[in-house]
């Protein structure tokens, strides 16, 4: 399936929408049409771009400065009362005061950690490492509100957009957002929250095909590229995931790879620093790049300086295209193959997805740890393999469509405390008590997210929901 992002995300922008009025920049109803309109007439006709459909909420999620910079382009505004910003922050509902400790090092001592055997970015500090375990959560209120929101959730590392996911362009950042945001980084003797750069994995744009052989629409989409990155570097974040793309079926697999590695190699010449990390995809056997780790394997072949170049798994991907992790025995046969055919030393970032469909099903679809076909057991794996420690390992499940702090928050903040829970298990006694946790988790999960009846699948019956707040549901893929 096309790169995007729904269960999370979509769910999450639509609730940025609704809930940012308890925010203090909530953005101006009236950018809807700008950004329907720019989204369609830009298309570049990529499967991923075609999908773009915006949901009205993608510009909530855009900086501090876009609300009111999109409200100047577009038509005069009709109420001018949305205009005015009262700059209260932190927002009090996300202020640091009440977040929970954070649950930050691992219950479950990692056996010699200090080697990083991956492609963990150095560490900033010489205490004992985190997981860096966390979630992406959204910049509703500007990049900022991002930290304070993953702090909220007690999580040690973060993922985030930049910009609208959905959108071409975004107003830059305001100098005061960017400062923010790097004071919030800064530990907390310096009065920040704590989240130093190998701890912040920035999500790129759904739009941007940097397979596609199209000359122009490759070059639309390098310049979202750069501009994200360019943003990433702006806020002091080094790491920045995106999807590879896709060949349209305009163009071989080898010469997409081509495609993207020219993309990554001139990228690394125009903005300084940022590691490129490439996620894997979901559908394997389809136009889609960087489903199976050989095809990774070939874009970083291709990669100049390949000290910035890093690969994130997600487990919903991975199962998906047929990488099997319910067991620990299929876990490390499928670690096994990462580190021969890849090399552990790119493993960059995580986002850890359970999947409501069946192994090398193709289907990108999102669900609650270990409440999916992947199960607890293949997730305890990973918060057990020291393989994982020091890089962003990154929430992307479903959670209810509740206003934006309390229904993310309320189920990552789940999750998140589970990991470590079942981390912390013996093996004897994660055989005994595994049952009675996975039913523990399903019961709690329901309460907070209760599943939706499921209608038909697809696009079709998207389309079939009601025009706009449903258009997209759950059950489509995510990031
Ligand atoms: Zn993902
Ligand atoms: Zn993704």
């Amino acid at each position: 399936m096309p790169p995007r992002r729904s269960t999370a995300s979509v769910i999450d922008t639509k609730r940025e929408r609704s809930s940012s009025s308890s925010l203090s920049d909530a953005p101006p109803t009236i950018t809807k049409t700008t950004s329907k309109a720019k989204a369609k007439s830009k298309s570049n006709g990529t499967k991923t771009a075609v999908k773009s459909k915006t949901t009205d909420a993608d510009d909530a999620i855009a900086g501090d400065d876009v609300e009111a910079k999109t409200e100047t382009e577009a038509e005069p505004p009709k109420k001018k009362a949305r205009v005015a910003k009262a700059k209260i922050w932190p927002p009090p509902e996300l202020a640091p005061e009440s977040h929970p400790a954070r649950h930050g090092y691992p219950i479950f001592t990692l056996p010699s950690t200090s080697k990083a055997s991956n492609g963990a970015l150095p560490p900033s500090t010489t205490e004992a490492r985190p997981m860096l375990l966390g979630a992406h959560v959204s910049i509703a209120g500007g990049p900022a509100g991002a930290l304070l929101r993953a702090g909220k959730a007690g999580a040690n590392g973060l993922a985030m957009f930049t910009k609208s996911q959905r959108q071409w362009k975004s107003n830059p950042f305001e100098p005061e957002a960017i400062e923010r945001f790097r004071n919030l980084m800064k530990s907390k003797e310096e009065g920040g929250l704590g989240y130093p750069p190998e701890s912040i994995l920035v999500h790129g744009s759904y739009l941007i095909n940097l397979g596609n052989p199209d000359e122009s629409k490759w070059n639309t989409s390098y310049e979202c590229f750069k501009d994200d990155i360019y943003r990433c570097h702006q806020l002091g974040i080094k790491l920045y995931n995106w999807h590879p793309g896709s060949t349209v079926g305009a163009c071989t697999k080898q010469e997409s790879f081509a495609s993207i590695a020219k993309a990554i190699n001139r990228v690394h010449k125009e903005v300084p620093e940022v590691v490129t990390v490439i996620e894997n995809m979901a559908n394997a056997g389809s136009n889609i790049v960087g489903t199976a780790f050989p095809e990774l394997a070939a874009i970083i072949g291709l990669v100049e300086d390949k000290t910035r170049v890093r690969v994130c798994l997600d487990t919903c991907h991975l199962f998906a295209a047929g990488y099997d992790l319910r067991t620990p025995e299929a876990y490390a046969e499928t670690m096994r193959k990462f580190d021969e055919e890849v090399g552990n030393g790119y493993l960059g970032g995580i986002h850890l997805n359970d999947s409501k469909a069946d192994l090398a099903g193709n289907k990108d679809l999102h669900e609650n740890i270990g409440l999916g076909k992947i199960g607890l057991t293949g997730f305890r794996c990973l918060m057990r393999d020291p393989l994982m420690s020091g890089i962003p390992l990154v929430l992307e499940t479903p959670a209810p469509e509740k206003a934006l702090e309390v229904g993310d928050l309320a189920i990552w903040m789940k999750e998140i405390k589970l990991l470590y829970e079942i981390q912390a298990m013996d093996d004897k006694d994660w055989i005994l008590k595994k049952v009675e946790i996975e039913d523990r988790w399903r019961k709690e999960r329901d309460s907070i997210n209760p599943p939706k009846e499921k209608a038909p699948k697809g696009k079709a019956a998207s389309k079939n929901k009601k025009k706009g707040k449903k258009e997209e549901s759950e059950d489509d893929d995510d990031e």
